[in-house]
């Protein structure tokens, strides 16, 4: 290892390895890494870029960071993109960020086959679904490159970090340079493409490496994380069953069986009618419970005054009915 380097160059290689992904690049988040994947991709000023109308602010943010401008995509019930509306809106389009909201998968397959139809790529983020498999593999296998979260969300958790993984040799090279690795500090990163993809004319540095203390949290999370994900799942289970005794008026949402959950949240509807109660009822036993429609949360497009308003039916379903921009007050 070069000195210095050996933190993030090994975290690299475990996220390259753990994902079945050839390359991989460190940045200090995942919207960092988002962006640099739209730069690395060459995305235009203005240029329309599609991405899920329900997912975290981070992910339109990068979109109008990298000038262009966010499309919002319909959400379906089990919180993932509506690939009926994927499908309408990606013609003309040149690229799109699809997102795994709380590891929830959308029908890949699907939106693989409309994408190369189309002739769209696809930017995966999977900040919120390390771990989770789609039949079998680990979700981006369709895509040009996936990224990853280690904010303090995640399941790899430090602090902040983020990921992009790739088999593509030229967006691994110019994501590596765009993230500020400059002069030859490229030489020192392991889970990377040949010296050639690297002798292109120099890139702008947008200083977004990751740090050495930051990917040292990361190294040791790696040990135990496929034991942590089936504890999570067991647990899950537990929570599932509990809530479906307690009423017909709270739904959790799953996953469908082809795709290996990572259960680190929980994510349940509940009638209208009974939301403050459950709300105030999770309160009271010490279990911390946001929702996605306030306008505080930053899921709700609603609150996005940089991508464009939209009427859309399913994020609205997703996010529950319109109510009062305060939460109930705390016991
Ligand atoms: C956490 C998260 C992000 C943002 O990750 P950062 O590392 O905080 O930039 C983006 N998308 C989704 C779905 C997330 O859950």
């Amino acid at each position: 290892y070069a000195p210095g380097a050996a933190e993030v160059v090994q975290a690299e290689e475990m996220f390259a390895r753990y994902t079945g992904r050839r390359y991989a690049v460190a940045s200090n988040r995942c919207g960092s890494s988002l962006l640099l994947a739209l730069k690395a991709y060459g995305v235009q000023p203005e240029e329309p870029v599609l991405c899920n109308a329900f997912t975290f602010s981070a992910v339109p943010s990068a979109i109008e960071h990298a000038g262009a401008r966010p499309v919002l995509v319909d959400t379906c019930s089990d919180l993932t993109l509506d690939v009926e509306d994927f499908a309408q809106k990606a013609e003309g389009a040149r690229v799109a960020i699809v997102s795994h909201m709380r590891g929830k998968v959308t029908d890949l397959g699907r939106v693989y086959a409309v994408a190369r139809a189309l002739n769209v790529t696809l930017i995966e983020d999977a900040a919120h679904a390390l771990g989770v498999l789609h039949c079998g593999m680990h979700v981006g296998y369709g895509a040009l490159c996936t990224c990853y979260s280690t904010q303090s969300n995640k399941i790899v958790n430090s602090g902040e970090g983020g990921f992009l993984c790739t088999d593509d040799p030229a967006l691994a090279a110019d994501v590596i340079r765009l993230s500020g690795a400059f002069e030859s500090a490229w030489h020192t990163h392991r889970a990377r493409p040949d010296a050639e993809y690297f002798r292109g004319p120099a890139l702008p540095n947008y200083s977004m490496r990751m740090t050495e203390l930051t990917a040292s949290c990361i190294i040791p999370q790696f040990a135990d994380l496929e034991q942590r994900i089936a504890r999570l799942e067991q647990r899950h289970a537990l929570f599932r069953s509990y809530l479906a005794r307690l009423s017909e008026d709270v739904e959790v949402i799953t996953v469908p069986n082809h795709v290996r959950g990572v259960h680190d949240t929980l994510q349940v509807r509940v009638n209208s009618h009974l939301i403050d109660r459950f709300e105030l009822g999770a309160q009271v036993r010490g279990v911390r419970i946001a929702r996605f429609g306030h306008m505080e949360n930053a899921r709700n497009h609603h609150s996005w005054s940089y991508a464009p308003p939209s009427s859309l039916p399913g994020p609205d379903h997703v996010l529950g009915p319109p109510f009062a921009t305060h939460p109930p007050a705390r016991r």
